[in-house]
């Protein structure tokens, strides 16, 4: 088999790349080890519910806003269901002794918070442009005809923790603003201001689910690949690279049959790449850091079901702290367990009244699987099951302390670990955000999508910025190595 690009991995920045150069009449094939595709904006069904796994909500979707249209561009508008958040507070942050809304816009926002934090007028009002303004320097968020240098940006280099208590004075404000930051697995002295102002300027512009869950997506982004006559080889694990004149001829899969291009762009996480070649000359290239560097903390889920019409669907994602600092990825305190979570509800085109389901999240550090390391998903015996079941008990209960009644409404539930998302997604260490960005070390925490191989691109998480919109944006940065971006941005530009 013989292609001008093979993609390895069809997680959203794998797609998303498949979709721009099929676009461009290039010939492509996405490689995806599993059977089903779109790595973490995979969904599972249990009990009729639809579980999204990595996409619960996503960003700036209202028209004239950025993924409104890169959407566009990729023909997923008018085709997905999507439902917009709560506008007078998309995302509620819940401490011990209070609750606080986030709203929707940059003005109602401030307002909302001006009403808890009345004294807060002047620094409010600085931080959100400044975030706005952070995010309006990127040529791929303003579709300027700037080109694109991330190292330009001075805001990977300061802290988003230290940045906003240099605007804010209010520690509890403080906290409330970073109060989703498990969203990006926010780390009190590492997650650059970049990482911060991107999500949450994109949140504050509008919020958004997608209802029935976010294979729609995928399937979206496949059948235009397979339209435009790209292969999508399922159940296929890239293992092996064979090398000629230091470039990448073809990819060996674990059948043993060998996928040939011109360019390989590989998704996943690109530590993999390491056992991926024999050649010395070749292995030093990849791992002359990927191997040191380090990832973001993985999540342990709860998905739960709701018992028929017991409880009301909210509009909102709701994040519980039991302690006054949300910065908690870095800090992690096993005794404290479950420091925070974020209970985010499923939306679905059969009720707006009841929820049906949804997915309860908290951070799990991986030492903590470290007895099942060496065990595959659903084999992993029943301590691994005990384990599990007794994690999510100490869970419910503490969402039980702020939602009395809510687990008479369960009906049932499933979880996983960070290692089930190193099975399905081949992510390091289960991972939840891939490659973690640190402000300290902004130019070796940043993988750029060129590799030292001349044919050989990363695109994903791992580059740029994780999430559906810093992955989209990753994937345009990827293609431009291979097509002319300006021309590109102005296809995009005028979708
Ligand atoms: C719990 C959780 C919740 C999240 N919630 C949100 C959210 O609400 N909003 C948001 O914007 N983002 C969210 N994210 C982040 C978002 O889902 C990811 O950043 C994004 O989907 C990652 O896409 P990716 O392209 O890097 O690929 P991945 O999803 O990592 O996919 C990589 C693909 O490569 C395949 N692969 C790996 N190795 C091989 C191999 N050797 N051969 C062939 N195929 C291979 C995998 O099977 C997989 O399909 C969440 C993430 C997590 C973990």
């Amino acid at each position: 088999m013989q292609f001008d690009v093979v993609i390895i991995g069809s997680g959203l920045g794998g797609l998303l790349c498949g979709n721009i150069l099929s676009n461009e009449g290039y010939n492509v094939c996405i490689i995806e080890k599993n059977h089903k595709l779109g790595g973490s904006l995979q969904t599972f069904g249990r009990k009729g519910c639809i579980f999204n796994t990595g996409l619960n909500y996503t960003e700036s979707l209202d028209d004239g806003q950025v993924l409104n249209q890169y959407f566009r561009y990729f023909g997923l508008l008018d085709k997905l269901p999507l439902r917009k958040l709560d506008e007078d507070g998309f995302d509620v942050i819940n401490f011990r002794d209070g609750k606080y809304k986030l709203a929707m816009e940059h003005d109602k926002y401030r307002d909302t918070l001006l009403q808890y934090f009345p004294k807060e007028k002047n620094g409010l009002t600085k931080y959100l442009e400044q975030i706005r303004g952070i995010c309006h320097s990127i040529s791929l968020y303003t579709f300027s005809e700037k080109p694109f240098n991330i190292f330009e940006n001075k805001a990977l280099g300061i802290g988003a923790a230290e940045f906003i208590r240099s605007m804010i004075s209010d520690p509890r404000l403080q906290n409330v603003i970073a109060g989703n930051n498990l969203l990006y697995a926010g780390h009190e002295k590492k997650t650059p201001l970049f990482v911060h102002a991107l999500i949450n300027n994109s949140f504050i512009e509008s919020a958004w689910r997608i209802a029935d869950g976010s294979h729609q997506l995928v399937k979206l982004l496949a059948d235009k690949i397979t339209g435009n006559g790209g292969t999508i080889l399922r159940n296929a694990k890239a293992e092996k690279f064979i090398i000629e004149n230091d470039r990448i001829k073809s990819v060996v899969l674990a059948n043993g049959e060998q996928v040939e291009g011109n360019y390989f762009i590989c998704n996943t996480h690109p530590a993999q790449l390491l056992s991926m070649t024999d050649s010395p000359k070749i292995r030093n290239r990849f791992s002359y850091r990927i191997s040191t560097l380090e990832d973001t903390i993985g999540m342990f889920t709860t998905y739960l079901v709701f018992k028929k019409n017991t409880f009301p669907y909210f509009n909102y994602n709701f994040y519980h702290y039991n302690q006054d600092s949300v910065w908690i990825a870095g800090d992690y305190d096993l005794s404290k367990w479950p420091q925070c979570y974020g209970l985010l509800p499923t939306a679905t085109s059969k009720s707006d009244y009841y929820a049906e389901s949804a997915s309860l999240i908290t951070y799990m550090q991986y030492s903590e699987l470290e007895t099942w390391e060496n065990t595959f998903t659903g084999n992993r015996g029943e301590d691994y099951i005990r384990f599990k079941n007794e994690k999510a008990t100490l869970l419910l209960n503490a969402l039980e302390r702020q939602f009395p009644g809510i687990t008479s409404c369960v009906e049932t539930w499933y979880t996983s670990t960070p290692l089930t998302w190193r099975d399905y997604t081949g992510t390091r260490s289960g991972s939840a955000y891939g490659i973690l960005k640190d402000y300290n070390k902004p130019l070796e925490t940043m993988v750029l999508p060129r590799t030292k191989i001349p044919n050989l691109l990363l695109t994903g998480q791992n580059t740029n910025v994780h999430g559906i919109l810093g992955v989209t944006i990753g994937s345009v940065v990827t293609c431009g190595e291979i097509i002319d971006i300006q021309q590109l941005m102005k296809k995009i530009r005028s979708a």
